[in-house]
């Protein structure tokens, strides 16, 4: 007897706000060294809610691939015949980005740029089951919820970040915006000893930097930010910085705030595409390095979960709203409105 069901619920996004809780059928094991994962929670990611805000429509596809969500962490259900590393109830968190290994980008150890990634293998989260190989799961530490342990994948993203910013003890950072993304930022330049000021328009969320750790925020009305950042610096201005926001004036702002030989990453996309004026002078005397990160390599995941764990990376006072799959339009909406932190569905 099967101990999982033929069908399950899932949220599925068929247009523009249009997301359904319908009935999809539950996902099998199709190789041997997959793994079965009940779901548990997965994290709501600006990428989803992008896909909800434009929506694609994929038509001619499987329902399945319709579901989003990537953050996503569970118990195992069923270890295929060759995963050796898993038994039935292990809670654990999935890399959904599965690589090749071999081409020349990942033997580069940059697997984010794998040029044959494997797409369909691991498939949206906002649903009740889920299928992964088992090289790409892992064992959530004990003592970490499965909310918290949604942040892994954003963690993993943020430490792929920091990489290039090469940041050093008593390095002053900016982190410009301070959503949950930004907050990441902060939280993991406050770990490598750097002096973090961040910069965010709204007061709330402000509020929320400095208790979390921000030696400084700025922002604001009437407040001109990078003016704010150069006098906090001894008019130098910032080792790093780090934009959090994919907005043409923030990204202006962040490469403004950087000093001499400072590393700017740009670290989210920015919708609809723009441009942005850059005085190229910036390069050539100030020698600042605009740089740009995104996604993950395997290492990262699993120093994301090992930084959770440990509580170095303190994931819970990042989690503002946590909602139930049939609600995970809401979860959305609390995204696109800008009236949260990390918003986790509950599974
Ligand atoms: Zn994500
Ligand atoms: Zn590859």
């Amino acid at each position: 007897m099967n101990l999982w069901p033929d069908e399950m619920w899932a949220a599925c996004l068929y247009g523009p706000g249009d997301l359904r809780i319908e009935r999809q059928p539950t996902p099998r094991i199709a190789h041997d060294d997959d793994v079965l994962i009940r779901i548990r929670a997965c994290g709501v990611c600006p990428t989803d809610v992008r896909s909800y805000v434009r929506s694609i429509k994929r038509e001619g596809q499987l329902p399945q691939s319709l579901i989003p969500g990537h953050e996503w962490v569970g118990e195992v259900v069923v270890a295929g015949p060759a995963v050796t590393e898993f038994t039935v109830g292990d809670r654990v968190a999935v890399n959904w980005r599965v690589v090749c290994g071999v081409c020349d980008y990942c033997g580069q150890g940059r697997h984010n740029y794998c040029l044959h990634p494997r797409h369909n293998r691991v498939r949206g989260g906002f649903c009740e089951y889920g299928v992964a190989p088992a090289s790409n799961v892992k064992r959530i530490p004990d003592g970490v919820l499965f909310t918290e342990a949604a942040l892994v994948e954003p963690l993993a993203c943020c430490l792929n970040g920091t990489r290039a910013l090469r940041i050093g003890l008593g390095d002053d950072v900016v982190v410009v915006g301070a959503g949950s993304i930004g907050l990441l930022h902060m939280l993991l330049a406050r770990a490598q000893g750097a002096r973090v000021i961040v910069s965010e328009p709204l007061p709330e969320r402000r509020r929320r930097a400095k208790a979390l750790g921000a030696h400084a925020v700025v922002g604001g009305d009437g407040v001109d930010p990078v003016a704010a950042v150069r006098e906090l610096t001894g008019g130098r201005g910032a080792d790093a910085v780090i934009v959090a926001v994919g907005h043409p004036t923030a990204i202006q702002q962040g490469i403004q705030m950087a000093g001499p030989l400072g590393r700017v990453n740009v670290f989210a996309g920015t919708y609809p595409p723009t441009e942005i004026p850059l005085d190229p002078n910036l390069v050539h005397y100030q020698n600042v390095v605009i740089t740009g990160t995104h996604d993950f390599v395997p290492r990262e995941f699993d120093l994301a979960l090992k930084l959770i764990g440990h509580g170095i990376v303190r994931a819970a006072p990042l989690i503002s709203h946590t909602f139930p799959l049939a609600e995970t339009g809401r979860a959305f909406d609390t995204v696109v409105e800008r009236r949260g932190l990390k918003v986790v569905v509950e599974i």
